[in-house]
């Protein structure tokens, strides 16, 4: 259970402000973490400000301050809280997101909107520079959306693995869960999406909306209730929400058990991969891969290190890092729609610290950081390719021989259920 007035023992020691990416481009105090709870120390009733809205949506929910906190505050949840009470989406482009947030939260109307091929800039007018823009300018063709009722055939059967794909990779750029079907049956698993995931909720929750997201949440435990094992997850951001289902149903005890065992089986992708001896990739050709951390997983040990050493594991692959460390990409979720130029200006400190080192490759495994490179790259003509690190493993087990036998493993498990 969150303490929502943990805020009052911020010790005002700036811990934070070092390490946050947007007072790095926009160095006001009142951008930082410590800036925050201050603000939120000080007695007000009625609606925010515009102002006061305006503060507190400028914030990545990156994690970096909380990980910084010498007085481990839960910082991201009680901005995200502080959010719950503006009267509708935050940010210039309100409308904008909520259309989009509405639409993640809907995945029967993202397929909808895929299969007929509508460019949401149609329905809610993005900003041409966008990055949802993009990101639907990125849809792969022909799109094959992974559809919850088709039997994939399989060779021969492999343990029942659960996979969530994210909003992303089962809708956008189904080639992240198609590599990650591939390399989960080299290592001897049958893939399976069950009938009824969706979204996972983070934007729901990145913009306070506690109940929309806890529906969400919902959907999905009941959706995975009749497997188990593993929850495979290839996106970054969502392993991370999933793994916090405990904390929106802290009033609850019944669900809160559900959600204890839902959590308790999601496995992010690098670490479930890390632990698979039968993967042996090898490049085709000699490359330099720059490593892109996400933020949901870079203040962890594990979250820095598994992506590392399941790259180095590649044949012919040298990973290059730059001296000045890890950056957010600035994409920070909807955070992209509402400051497209703090967010641009994020992306170029990360983007000229990760191309220092020369990479042909960038990586990374987060659908967010993933679209904001790919964006970025266009953009800027970046001179790189930018692949999810499924996607890259999967290529260099095709080139050395196995995976080419293999077939991409998608069986829906359970029909969905009713809560
Ligand atoms: S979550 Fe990230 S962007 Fe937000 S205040 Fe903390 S460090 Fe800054
Ligand atoms: S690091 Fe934590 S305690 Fe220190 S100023 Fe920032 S929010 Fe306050």
């Amino acid at each position: 259970m969150v303490d929502r007035a943990a805020h009052l023992s911020c010790a005002k020691c700036g811990a934070c402000t070092v390490v946050c990416p947007v007072y790095r481009v926009d160095p006001r105090e009142s951008l930082t973490a410590r800036g925050k709870m201050h603000l939120l120390s000080l007695p007000f009733a009625g609606e925010p400000s515009r102002h006061f809205q305006n503060i507190f949506s400028q914030c990545l929910l990156c994690g970096a301050c909380e990980q910084a906190c010498s007085r481990n505050l839960p910082i991201t949840t009680l901005i995200a809280g502080a959010r719950a009470r503006f009267p509708q989406f935050y940010g210039p482009h309100s409308l904008q997101k909520t259309v989009v947030r509405k639409v993640l939260a809907h995945p029967g109307l993202l397929a909808k909107l895929v299969r007929a091929g509508i460019s949401l800039r149609r329905i809610c007018a993005l900003p041409a520079r966008s990055g949802l823009r993009l990101k639907l300018g990125l849809l792969e063709a022909p799109v094959t959306e992974l559809p919850e009722g088709e039997n994939f055939q399989k060779k021969k059967p492999g343990k029942a693995l659960s996979y969530f794909p994210g909003c992303l990779a089962r809708y956008l750029q189904p080639s992240i869960a198609r590599a990650t079907g591939r390399l989960a049956g080299i290592a001897g698993y049958g893939l399976h999406l069950p009938a009824g995931a969706g979204c996972c909720g983070l934007a729901a929750r990145a913009a306070g909306k506690e109940d929309e997201a806890r529906e969400l949440a919902w959907n999905n435990i009941l959706a995975f209730a009749e497997g188990s094992g593993p929850i495979l997850t290839s996106c970054a951001s969502c392993s991370s929400h999933l793994a916090r289902y405990p904390e929106l149903f802290a009033g609850d005890s019944e669900r809160l058990l559900k959600a204890r065992e839902f959590a308790g089986r999601v496995v992010e992708f690098s670490a479930f991969f890390l632990g698979q001896p039968e993967l042996r990739p090898k490049s085709k050709q000699k490359q330099k891969v720059f490593y892109h951390d996400p933020c949901h997983l870079r203040h962890s040990a594990a979250g820095r290190e598994n992506p590392r050493r399941l790259i180095d594991r590649i044949a012919n692959v040298e990973r290059v890092e730059p001296l000045s460390g890890p950056k957010c990409c600035g994409q920070g979720g909807l955070f992209h729609l509402g400051y497209p130029e703090m967010s641009a200006a994020i992306f170029r400190q990360c983007a000229e610290d990760g191309l220092e080192c020369d990479p042909d490759l960038v990586v990374t495994t987060c659908s967010g950081c993933l679209m904001q490179w790919q964006q970025g790259r266009i953009e800027h003509d970046l001179p790189v390719e930018v692949l999810h690190l499924a996607v890259l493993l999967a290529d260099c087990l095709a080139c050395s021989g196995p995976a080419r036998e293999e077939k991409n493993l998608f069986q829906p498990l359970w029909p969905a259920k009713k809560s």
